[in-house]
């Protein structure tokens, strides 16, 4: 089979957000239309009126920009093959429906839902082996139809199914599989008021929209049986399917609203990293290679096969995702992340600092880059700068009362604090300290050349006082970091000195030492 410009979609049905599954199917398409040098198109599936918004639309739409998908024609988009919205594209469905009508390979079905439902009910108590439509309208004669229609039935459009056959079909995931068609049966194309139904549509647009490959979702794997049928019968050529396996839990049940967000904005709002957040769910269901996991889109787009996409499901792991996003938060300039996890950052640094204080606030960010998965986690963690006073957490209390000599330490060291060059506290300026230090201090880093003490010279007049003091230096470290943090955590203690800066150090010293 030849597919000269290979063409792919996403066809959501806007009735929900953007969901895992669902951004997975449109993350394989976008790929697999890449690495070929095709297009990748959205369409949208909004035929179940009752169920479709706008809303929905919107959430899919900032989804997928979210994540970095990308579509060539579509919604905000445009293109050679639209409108991209079924309900704009009713006429084609119908003129469609009349070629199959005329050519036999249809017809009206009068039945009324209850007149199906006896007729399952019958063939189950008859034990068929088929419980499908019945076909009482299959062979309806002319006047047998205008009797119907006088009755003022309205009639749905159903496709009459071939002679059975056993059916080889490929699916560039499944490989080959026989069909027997005698367990389809013949099925709803249309409906009295002229929306057509899922099968019907979605075959009159990828012929229309001239698609090659379609990547969806296993659940849809019986409804392609169908729908090479009506590809055959239309005397089209049937693109290639390939149906991916469902996402499991990380027990291998399957998931639900407790093991993952249902909508991906969810992640967003959390504070995920979307690269990290794409290229975990890159992997559910497909490997980049043996021995690596992290890959760019450039990269995927590189990589990516169909056909090497995995046969059984795949495991979404909540943790396996944050660690992910932990090792993409370290990759990351600290300009970086001061940048996108500004939103949160923004609840606790004051708004103008920013722009008077931006290289200090990416030295913060860096102390806290190797323990954080998500942009929304810095902000909890560098409070203890800001305020008049500090605010003592349990931990730092206990700390703080541990050692009788405690207040006399935190006064010593406060003036050997004074004595040093230490950078200007916030909000003074003091952007030739943070511009000259990489932080957080690396031990064995050359010294920088900075007009104030750096970490590492704090820590020399630091070790200095404590020898001087005569007192194990771990017995120091606690008071300290409590009457300068309020915590027991958090970056190294000379990293914290340098970043609070002189008048704050000491003022908190002296403060906690009771003056
Ligand atoms: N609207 C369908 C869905 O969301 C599309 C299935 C298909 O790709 O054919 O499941």
């Amino acid at each position: 089979m030849i597919h000269p410009t290979p063409r792919l979609r996403f066809a959501p049905s806007p009735t929900g957000p953007l969901h895992l599954g669902g951004a997975r199917t449109a993350m394989y398409n976008w790929a697999a239309a890449r690495a070929m040098g095709g297009t990748f198109l959205l369409r949208i599936e909004d035929t179940d009126q009752a169920r479709s918004t706008d809303a929905s639309l919107q959430i899919i739409l900032a989804g997928l920009r979210w994540l970095g998908i990308d579509w060539d024609e579509g919604p905000e988009k445009g293109g050679d093959f639209g409108p991209y919205f079924q309900m704009q594209r009713l006429e084609l469905y119908a003129a469609a429906a009349q070629r199959l009508l005329a050519e036999g390979k249809a017809y009206p079905c009068y039945c009324t839902t209850e007149e199906i439902e006896a007729g399952r009910e019958a063939m189950k108590a008859e034990k068929t082996g088929f419980y499908g439509y019945n076909g009482r309208c299959r062979n309806l004669t002319a006047a047998e139809r205008a009797a119907f229609e006088q009755q003022g039935r309205k009639a749905n459009i159903r496709f009459r199914m071939p002679e059975a056959r056993v059916m080889n079909v490929h699916d560039l995931i499944l490989g080959d599989v026989e069909v027997n068609t005698k367990e389809l049966d013949d099925w709803v194309m249309i409906r009295p008021d002229g929306v057509p139904l899922y099968n019907f549509a979605c075959v009159i647009d990828d012929i229309g929209m001239k698609i090659t490959h379609v990547v969806r979702g296993n659940e849809h794997f019986q409804n392609g049986h169908k729908q090479r049928l009506l590809f055959e019968a239309l005397g089209a050529e049937c693109p290639l399917y390939a149906h991916i396996p469902l996402i499991l839990n990380k027990d291998g049940k399957k998931l639900s609203k407790r093991d993952a967000d249902t909508n991906m904005l969810d992640y967003r709002d959390k504070g995920f990293p979307p690269e990290a957040v794409f290229n975990y769910i890159a992997l559910l269901g497909w490997g980049f290679s043996g021995d690596r996991d992290l890959f760019t889109r450039q990269e995927m787009v590189e990589a990516f096969k169909i056909e090497n996409i995995g046969k059984s499901g795949s495991k979404f792991d909540e943790e396996k995702l944050r660690w992910m996003c932990g090792e993409y938060m370290r990759r990351w300039t600290p300009a970086q992340c001061v940048q996108q996890a500004r939103p949160w950052l923004e609840q606790v640094v004051p708004a103008g600092a920013f722009a008077t204080h931006g290289a200090w606030l990416q030295n913060v960010i860096a102390c806290f880059q190797e323990r954080v998965a998500l942009y929304s986690e810095f902000d909890s963690k560098i409070g203890w700068l800001f305020g008049e006073t500090v605010v003592m957490d349990e931990a730092a209390q206990k700390n703080l009362a541990k050692d009788p000599a405690g207040p006399a330490w935190l006064r010593g060291y406060a003036d050997v604090l004074e004595g040093a060059n230490l950078p200007p506290s916030y909000p003074r300026d003091r952007s030739a300290a943070d511009r000259a230090v990489g932080l957080p201090s690396k031990k064995d880093a050359p010294a920088p050349a900075c007009a104030f003490d750096t970490p590492a010279q704090i820590e020399v007049r630091t070790r200095a006082f404590t020898e001087q003091l005569g007192i194990k230096f771990g017995n120091f470290v606690h008071p300290v970091r409590a009457a300068l943090t309020g915590t027991d955590k958090g970056p190294g203690l000379f990293d914290v000195v340098f970043l609070l800066g002189k008048e704050t150090a000491v003022a908190r010293l002296r403060a906690a030492a009771g003056r």
